[in-house]
């Protein structure tokens, strides 16, 4: 079966996959991932990612995830796009059933499937989704758009201009 990010993967194919200590990886266009592009300013983009599968000795399929993504955002502060970067590199462990075994390495984060399925370009939209700021704002004012700016030096000449003494008059 030819591995791809966009299959659905059940627990015993992930154990398969985990014991060929597979790896998937690939870029994916932000249009297929119809919930994240729904937040961000353009849906122009993609983001690389790999999926390293591996198992540890005591018989958890472990996932390595790797991904560097840029998108743009609206900024909050002038309303104009800004580009946000975002890259991880984390691990995981698939967690079936209801409990959380015991043991699992501190690094690892669990995941637990929902319905005993997992898909690679899923959960990376997952995450990408987490990853996103509360309120994106540009990091530094000057980056912000013209709009903005000019607020902020009127505000700028009305405080000098009021802590200035007037000029005297003639
Ligand atoms: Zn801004």
């Amino acid at each position: 079966m030819p591995l791809s990010l966009y299959a659905w993967y059940s627990l015993n194919a992930l154990e398969s996959l985990g014991r060929r200590q597979a790896r998937i990886a690939g870029e994916i266009e932000f249009e297929r991932l119809t919930r994240f592009r729904e937040l961000v300013h353009s849906e122009h983009g993609s983001v690389r990612v790999g999926f390293g599968f591996g198992q540890q000795t005591a018989g958890y399929t472990t996932v390595r995830l790797e991904y560097d993504a840029s998108f743009e955002l609206q900024c909050q502060r002038c309303l104009e796009p800004m580009e946000e970067r975002v890259s991880r590199r984390a691990s995981f462990v698939i967690v079936g059933g209801d409990s959380i075994p015991a043991g699992i390495p501190e690094d690892h984060e669990p995941v637990e499937l929902s319905g005993d399925r997992f898909q690679p370009a899923g959960f990376l939209e997952d995450e990408l989704i987490m990853s996103l700021p509360l309120i994106p704002r540009h990091a530094r004012l000057e980056q912000c758009g013209g709009l903005v700016r000019s607020l902020d030096a009127l505000e700028g000449e009305s405080d000098t201009n009021s802590t200035k003494t007037l000029p005297a008059r003639h």
